[in-house]
């Protein structure tokens, strides 16, 4: 069998889930949407499900797959429905809606619903993707309200920089949001990850975790909060195939890596086509027989190459950490020039082993 796995560590993402509430002392949406980045959403659902307060996800067909494995909680659908017939989906299923547009806002108002529902009213305060304009919120707010069809109303919106710890953007983005939700009394939700973790002073009934609960830090630089979080996801392989070689051979394709002396070099069961970066460049570290060592040459898709020239301990069969509690996700993510959110939500064809359930 293929040694390539990634090992779920759910005892860590209860853990992180509990700084994100521990921290702000807030209600907390776990964000469990692609497949909660990756790492499987209706196992992650299961492990939280008792303490958590609900989970949010990208689109009715997650939210589904989570009731249909028996998750009772309260689901988010972060953008709402994207055609007004899920509407019946989501009164049966009792699921809570953003509303981030008119045109769902017209739709609630025509639909014959049976049961009120609970809408999150989304305005864009400044990330100008989605959110209602700050000049139609407040009508907005009136109108579901008048409908008759909406028994709760959450106000929300959502971050375009939080993670830049020096941006002023946040706080501007908060000064939008405080006065177009003047004098509506709701309970509001702005904070995501990084501004859990980096925002303390921005008020936020409930949280919106998500890449924190996985254990990864959204910042660049350190931080003391993220540093207590737990990696729950460890990628890991196999060395399957040992090579001594002299001075001057290219290894992998297109040569792009030759080498500069001797050198003994390990080939691992882990490539691309597992959702490691192909992007990643020599140099990219990972952990072999418990000693950290680097990637060599060019990701292929089903296998790349590290240096063992110095790990003597390592050889034929040797565990090889991709990603996990030694090797950080973030590390790896900024060596191949992208987020540890884009390396989670790639990993594809590797079995994925649970513990701590
Ligand atoms: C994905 C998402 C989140 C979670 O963001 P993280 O940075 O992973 O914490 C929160 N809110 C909304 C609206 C989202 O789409």
């Amino acid at each position: 069998m293929r040694p390539a796995r990634a090992l779920i560590d759910l005892q860590a993402l209860r853990h992180n889930y509990q700084i994100a509430r521990e921290v702000t002392g807030s209600k907390a949406l776990a964000v469990i949407k692609a497949d909660a980045y990756g790492h499987g959403a209706v196992r992650c659902a299961q492990a939280l499900e008792a303490e958590a307060d609900g989970f949010a996800v990208a689109c009715i067909e997650e939210a589904l797959e989570l009731r249909a494995a028996g998750i009772r909680a309260p689901v988010l659908l972060l953008e709402g429905f994207f055609e007004a017939d899920e509407l019946s989906l989501i009164v049966e299923h009792d699921f809570w809606c953003v509303v981030h547009s008119l045109w769902q806002l017209d739709a609630i108002e025509k639909a014959a619903l049976s049961k009120p529902i609970t809408v999150w009213l989304k305005l864009d305060s400044g990330m100008h993707r989605v959110g209602l304009h700050p000049k139609d919120y407040q009508a907005a707010y009136q109108r579901l309200l008048a409908s008759g069809k909406v028994a709760k109303i959450v106000l929300m919106s959502h971050f375009a920089r939080a993670d830049e710890l020096h941006s002023q953007s946040s706080a501007e983005q908060v000064a939008v949001f405080e006065a177009a939700r003047q004098g509506l009394s709701a309970e509001v939700s702005l904070r995501n990850s990084p501004a859990v973790l980096g925002w303390p002073q921005i008020p936020s009934d409930w949280v919106r975790p998500g890449i924190m609960l996985y254990g990864a830090t959204p910042f660049e630089e350190a931080n003391a909060v993220a540093s207590r979080l737990q990696p729950v996801m460890t990628l890991e392989s196999k060395v399957i195939c040992v090579r001594e070689l002299p001075a001057g051979e290219p290894i992998g394709y297109g040569a792009k890596f030759v080498t500069p002396k001797p050198m003994r070099v390990g080939v691992v069961a882990m490539g691309y086509a597992d959702g490691y970066p192909r992007q990643a460049p020599t140099g990219t570290p990972v952990m072999v027989a418990g000693q950290r060592s680097q990637l060599i040459g060019r990701v292929s898709m089903d296998m790349l190459c590290i240096d063992l020239t110095d790990v003597p301990q390592a050889g034929l069969g040797s565990t090889v950490e991709l990603w996990g509690k030694n090797i950080l996700a973030s590390d790896v993510a900024k060596a191949a020039d992208t987020i540890p959110y884009q390396i989670f939500c790639n990993l594809r064809r590797v079995p994925k082993l649970y513990s701590g359930a």
